[in-house]
């Protein structure tokens, strides 16, 4: 993975700040509730310059596809992206070391109508039920990261590929995802099975999207490892 790939991400996710600081390592990441992780965004707030972290599970890293390492580093940045613009906005207050926070329904009050709505329909995200804890993987949908994580997929996937087993073959023989967005829109939903908007896929969505996930995971590239 090259330079521009990450100065792209950056540029694409991070305009919200470009003060803010980001860092990417290997490390473990303790089960939550029988939860694995395979990577964790850890916030620092209630300092003068804020900076995130970002962790990617060494037993994920192993045994992962290069295509499934590229996805978790860049669902990771849209959370580092999604916190700061929550931080930002007022919502999200008094982040302790542990990760626990302070919620403020509506966050500040702003002039500016981007921020309002942001603010707004976070809450009603928040507190859907009896309170949300996909809420932050809901703003992936309804601010459209998930579209931006599954186009830029598709633009770096070439750097991922196997030269002498291309993925374009697979895109061209398999019978049931023949058309590479719809590969990478399917990709896409990996991690946000909580959301709403995932809920309420057909079930032929999420039967497809099982068969990217798995394909993903055993076929694509592993040479690297
Ligand atoms: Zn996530």
């Amino acid at each position: 993975m090259n330079s521009t790939f990450f100065s792209n991400l950056i540029n694409e996710f991070f305009k919200s700040s470009k003060n803010a600081h980001i860092k990417f390592k290997v490390g473990d990441i303790p089960d939550d509730n029988n939860f694995k992780y395979k990577a964790r965004t850890y916030p620092s707030y209630n300092s003068p310059q804020r900076f995130y972290r970002v962790r990617l599970k060494t037993s994920f890293v192993k045994n992962a596809s290069l295509i499934e390492i590229a996805l978790a580093i860049i669902h990771e940045t849209i959370h580092a992206e999604l916190l700061d613009r929550s931080i930002q906005s007022g919502l999200i207050l008094n982040i302790k070391p542990n990760g626990s926070y302070t919620f403020q329904n509506y966050g500040n009050i702003s002039t500016y109508n981007n921020i309002t709505i942001f603010n707004a329909l976070t809450t009603y995200y928040k507190n859907l039920g009896n309170g949300n804890p996909q809420w932050n993987h809901d703003q992936f949908n309804i601010f459209g990261y998930r579209q931006k994580l599954s186009e830029n997929l598709n633009q770096i996937h070439p750097w991922l590929d196997d030269l002498n087993n291309p993925f374009i073959n697979f895109i061209n023989s398999d019978s049931v995802i023949t058309d590479l967005d719809d590969f990478f829109d399917y990709l896409s939903w990996e991690g946000l099975e909580g959301t709403q908007e995932y809920i309420n896929l057909s079930d032929d969505s999420k039967t497809k999207k099982d068969y990217i996930s798995q394909y993903v995971r055993s076929e694509y590239n592993k040479k690297c490892k």
